[in-house]
């Protein structure tokens, strides 16, 4: 697991999701709204607010499914936000889905805490019973509480 995404021109990421991956993880972390502004077979470019220089751009290598950063500046211009707006269920529930299915009953303290470990964040626990809940669905069967 990426736990301190950083990234560098010429970085090679194994595929695209994996590189989109780092790239939500190092946004939650910071609390920063970044978005994949570009996104498609060959390449994807990572923006952050209007105005805010941060740009991350990576694109394919010849045919295969290898990802090289072409372009970035990881500078922000941009404030803060602690409230997490699009660090949502369907993402917690896909990255926290093996501990998911390893423990059916974890609890939404244990999530919660691994979210603050992992992000230094406090999701609200309507997020956690969401991503629960979706998580759920992916994996075929219940939550007990
Ligand atoms: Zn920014």
């Amino acid at each position: 697991m990426l736990r301190n995404p950083s990234f560098d021109i010429g970085m090679h990421f194994p595929n695209k999701s994996q590189f989109k991956e780092a790239v939500i993880h190092y946004g939650c972390k910071l609390g920063r709204k970044i978005w994949f502004k570009k996104n498609d077979k060959n390449r994807v470019r990572a923006a952050c607010e209007e105005g805010c220089p941060f740009v991350i751009y990576a694109s394919r290598i010849d045919e295969s499914p290898t990802l090289v950063i072409k372009t970035m500046n990881l500078e922000h211009d941009c404030s803060v936000d602690q409230k997490l707006f699009w660090m949502n269920s369907t993402f917690m529930a896909q990255k926290y889905s093996n501990e998911l299915r390893a423990d059916p009953d974890w609890s939404v303290k244990g999530f919660t805490a691994a979210i603050q470990r992992d992000f230094g964040l406090e999701p609200s626990s309507q997020q956690i019973y969401r991503a629960r809940k979706k998580a759920c669905t992916l994996n075929k069967y219940d939550f007990v509480d």
